[in-house]
């Protein structure tokens, strides 16, 4: 889901062949790899790269953007945003470079370390000293039912950290190893936890229980918790901001689709439903994961094909999904591709996923009682205008009148329904990291 291959102003083409010289980069670079990280050349990888503005340069042209005749009540959230965006490009550099260390065997402390050498580096970092860094903010993917908003790390918080590893024992260890390797690099500097879970911590029970006996909600804390929270907190602030209504008086449904997507219904500013569930499988059919589906089928399989419990979860989070029915890809633009070219599974893949989007926008608005704003976020819901068009059409009935010449953009903050549409349907970026980055500006402020 980190992969957000699509943001860059050049095109996909440009980002294809980047992401292949990268990876080449790092098939071809040699070396040791049990060497500490400092001793490692990065040179042939970054040459790879455009090189990445001085961070003086960036921040003169934002000067530069806020002098402009915005609107007074727009100028300082503006700059806000187009700064946190000039952030996130740098950002993004960084955590692709963390990714192809990975790649390579590096362990997660050495990439930590790598990600503030590199924004250390003479030639292409964007700070002179570490000294630099007043806080760092980590995104956390589960933070269980103890975590409803972002907060200060402590020993206390680690503590608790570590009881919800069984909860997401991929992703929890690694954000445990990256929050002590940035202590151990920075002592002393405070760490600020942002959890993918929070957000829906608002969600009333009946929403999050599954109908299994209650002992296992009550001792084994199997409910729903729901994932991609700091990025349907974003955009319904942002979709509120846009409609130039406080976000207590709207009900808005986000649909976050990308790799991993997820529908949230956003009532008040509260998350009260959303798609993914005990982990991030659940849900609408997704690049490779299954999505919803009957538990009878697991049974039916295991015992038809003889497969072991960790073989069946390899099929249902890797080889399903649009992938999965289409067998030609995960990848939205390649399942159109192939659709266009008269390859019906792949327009299964498509019909399924945007059918699965549309039903959860109709279940949304039954379950807050109307829906004022309906935003499309993330890889596919940034870039796909044909989705966004599926999902959002055949709603007329409840007030949706899409405009299909504003649908056709890509990657920015537009209104994409019609003037006299009663629901605004909203093309919103997404923006974690700035998310990230605002909360634990204000912990650490407090
Ligand atoms: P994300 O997980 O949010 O980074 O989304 C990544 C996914 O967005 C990719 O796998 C693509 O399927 C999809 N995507 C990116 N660009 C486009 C595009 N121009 N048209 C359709 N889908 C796209």
């Amino acid at each position: 889901d980190h992969q957000r291959d699509q943001r860059h102003p050049q095109g996909e083409g440009h980002i294809r062949q980047q992401h292949d010289q990268r990876h080449n980069a790092v098939k071809n670079e040699g070396g040791n790899l049990a060497v500490p990280f400092g001793s490692v050349d990065r040179r042939p990888f970054f040459q790879q790269e455009d090189p990445p503005q001085p961070l003086d340069q960036l921040l003169e042209e934002a000067d530069h953007h806020q002098g402009n005749q915005l609107p007074e009540a727009h100028r300082q959230a503006d700059y806000h945003h187009y700064l946190g965006d000039l952030i996130r490009q740098r950002v993004q550099h960084f955590a692709q470079i963390g990714q192809a260390l990975m790649g390579k065997g590096v362990p997660w402390s050495g990439v930590d370390a790598a990600a503030v050498d590199a924004l250390l580096d003479a030639g292409h970092g964007v700070i002179k000293s570490a000294s630099e860094i007043d806080a760092v903010g980590h995104r956390v993917v589960h933070g269980g039912e103890k975590f409803a908003s972002s907060v200060r790390i402590t020993d206390e918080v680690m503590a608790a950290l570590e009881e919800c590893i069984p909860l997401a024992p991929l992703h929890n260890p690694a954000n445990i190893t990256g929050i002590k390797a940035c202590e151990k690099v920075m002592p002393g500097v405070p760490m600020v936890g942002v959890f993918d879970t929070a957000f829906h911590q608002t969600m009333p029970a009946k929403s999050y229980i599954y109908a299994l006996p209650y002992e296992f909600y009550e001792q084994d804390k199997v409910r729903r918790y729901g994932f991609h929270g700091t990025s349907h907190r974003y955009v319904s602030a942002r979709a509120a901001a846009m409609l130039g209504k406080p976000i207590e008086e709207l009900k808005i449904i986000t649909c976050h689709l990308g790799n991993g997507s997820s529908v949230a219904a956003v009532d008040g500013g509260k998350s009260v439903d959303t798609s993914m569930g005990f982990t991030p499988l659940a849900g609408v059919p997704m690049g490779t994961r299954a999505g919803d589906l009957d538990a009878g089928i697991l049974e039916y399989l295991m015992g038809k094909h003889g497969y072991d419990m960790k073989e069946m979860m390899t099929i249902l989070n890797k080889k399903s999904g649009v992938l999965g029915i289409s067998g030609v890809s995960s990848d939205f633009r390649d399942l159109e591709e192939a659709a266009k070219a008269g390859n019906d599974r792949a327009q299964l893949a498509l019909d399924s996923f945007q059918y699965s989007v549309k039903k959860l926008v109709g279940a949304y608005a039954a379950a807050m009682g109307g829906v004022d704003a309906i935003v499309f976020t993330a890889g596919v819901g940034e870039n796909d205008a044909a989705t966004r068009m599926a999902v959002a059409s055949g709603l007329e009935f409840m007030g949706v009148k899409m405009d299909a010449e504003a649908n056709n953009v890509r990657g920015k903050e537009t209104v994409i329904s019609t003037a006299d549409s009663k629901v605004k349907v909203l093309l919103i970026p997404t923006d974690e990291e700035l998310m990230i980055a605002m909360d634990t500006a204000e912990i650490v402020g407090k």
